[in-house]
């Protein structure tokens, strides 16, 4: 998921959530949602499909609004249905709040449990609907010791925007594992932004990224912060493979750069024998750039993408997944015909995509298909908020190297190696990361199952 906000006595904050969204829109294509407060009232709007498609003929406005948080969705816990949008908006005795959140809690499940015992009800399916009954049940006396108060009871990742009559607020998990940064807008007003790319698009200039473990809550006098726990960083790597945009800098990391690397690296480890690299348009581009420079091979567009097709794997049943993938690519014949082609894509998760692709290259009348992969075989599910699946779904779980060459029917198949991968980070410790879903090392201790295989 992506979320945003803004503070601004100048700007139109819902309008300026609303291009931040649009900005943000590769987090999360399911729905979306903008919430507005002018100090008395708080007002949600929300609704299936992309940012540009819900708010076509409206974004949420009020004459004298000056906070917006917003939020766009791909679910991992709760099903996409509208109940299920962001924000989530409550009143509650100390007033109104709404709340947006990226990332997977660890423990909701239990949390949920011991409310519902207690007689709280739920109104939607989703683990970030206990944040705001945590908050709204704090015995705590100020809104910022009953937000801390919750996210001290609360495991799992977590970047949240949150908004109150007169606050706006953004919190990071100690481990940090996504992203979230402040900007500053040209009237002192301030953005938080899932990504940076989010507080270029709205002119705000980058201040740093929250924490992993702070609070940052801005009002009237300013920008506080908070340090609610200590900081245990554990950045999530996907985010530089796949998940985040190539104009983002995460952490000081550029997304790009590292990226970049990725192909580097994989073209010293891979020594593939082709003709030409191309890449699996948009997720691969970077990746076989990178590849393509240190190889010294052409890169060519051998694949287009389909613009006005949104990321085949945020659809969340196979069958959406299948038809999905001929919809959105197709070989440029004249390209791939008679060639020797390296094919460069960023992940295989399932082995979907990456199957119908050698097969698609083939029929266009490529002579060898070698695929190549930006990152190391994934045997492990998340859950921390990237929907890589149940561990039966991971066809790397199950499968060696070579079984999956076969499957996806290429002539040969290389992964970027854990080392390898570490090293395109340079701006980052990697023992301040997660790989979890590389190497099984994960950085919060597991009592429940993954996201995926809890609604299956
Ligand atoms: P597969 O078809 O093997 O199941 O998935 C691999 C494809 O899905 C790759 O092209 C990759 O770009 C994309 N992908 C990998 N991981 C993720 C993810 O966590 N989220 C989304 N939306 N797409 C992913
Ligand atoms: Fe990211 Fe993988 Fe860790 Fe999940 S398990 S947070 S996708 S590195
Ligand atoms: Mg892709």
């Amino acid at each position: 998921c992506g979320v945003f906000g803004v503070y601004s006595r100048e700007f139109n904050v819902s309008e300026l959530t609303y291009y931040g969204l649009i900005a943000l829109q590769h987090r999360g294509q399911e729905s979306t949602g903008i919430a507005v407060t002018d100090g008395a009232w708080m007002d949600v709007s929300r609704g299936m499909g992309l940012v540009r498609e819900v708010f076509r003929h409206q974004i949420p406005q009020m004459e004298n609004q000056y906070i917006a948080i917003g939020h766009v969705r791909y679910s991992t816990t709760g099903s996409s249905l509208l109940a299920n949008t962001q924000p989530l908006m409550v009143s509650y005795s100390g007033g109104k709040i709404a709340l947006a959140h990226n990332g997977n809690l660890t423990n909701a499940g239990e949390i949920r449990r011991k409310l519902e015992e207690s007689g709280t009800i739920f109104q939607t399916t989703i683990d970030s609907e206990v944040f705001v009954n945590l908050i709204a049940r704090s015995r705590k006396v100020t809104v910022e010791e009953k937000i801390i108060d919750s996210l001290k009871k609360i495991k799992g990742a977590y970047c949240l925007t949150i908004m109150t009559e007169d606050k706006l607020i953004g919190a990071r998990d100690p481990q940090g594992f996504r992203p979230l940064c402040i900007g500053r807008l040209e009237d002192g007003g301030y953005v938080l932004s899932s990504e940076s790319c989010g507080l270029d698009v709205v002119g705000a200039e980058f201040v740093r990224d929250v924490e992993p473990g702070e609070m940052v809550v801005i009002d009237e006098n300013g920008l506080e912060s908070h340090r609610f726990a200590k900081a245990k960083p554990s950045m999530c790597i996907f985010e530089f493979i796949y998940f985040a945009r190539p104009d983002s800098i995460i952490d000081g990391q550029s997304v790009h750069e590292s990226r970049f690397e990725m192909g580097r690296i994989l073209a010293k480890e891979a020594k593939c024998k082709g003709d030409i690299v191309i890449s699996v348009p948009d997720s691969g581009n970077v990746a076989a750039s990178g590849y393509a420079y240190e190889a010294g091979l052409p890169y060519v567009s051998g694949l287009i993408k389909n613009r006005y097709i949104g990321r085949t794997f945020i659809q969340p049943s196979q069958k959406q997944r299948d038809t999905a993938v001929k919809l959105k690519l197709n070989p440029v014949k004249s390209v791939v015909k008679g060639k020797s082609v390296i094919v460069i894509d960023d992940s295989i998760v399932r082995g979907t995509t990456s199957g119908k692709i050698v097969k698609m290259l083939r029929d266009a009348g490529a002579k060898e298909v070698h695929m190549v992969i930006s990152s190391p075989p994934i045997g492990f599910p998340c859950f921390y908020g990237i929907d890589t699946s149940a561990r039966k779904e991971l066809i790397a779980a199950t499968k060696t190297v070579e079984e999956i060459r076969e499957y996806i029917g290429a002539d040969s198949l290389h992964f970027l190696s854990l080392d390898g991968l570490k090293s395109c980070v340079p701006e980052l410790n990697p023992k301040n990361m997660c790989f979890a879903c590389f190497n099984g090392g994960y950085p919060i201790q597991q009592k429940t199952q993954s996201p995926a295989e809890a609604d299956k």
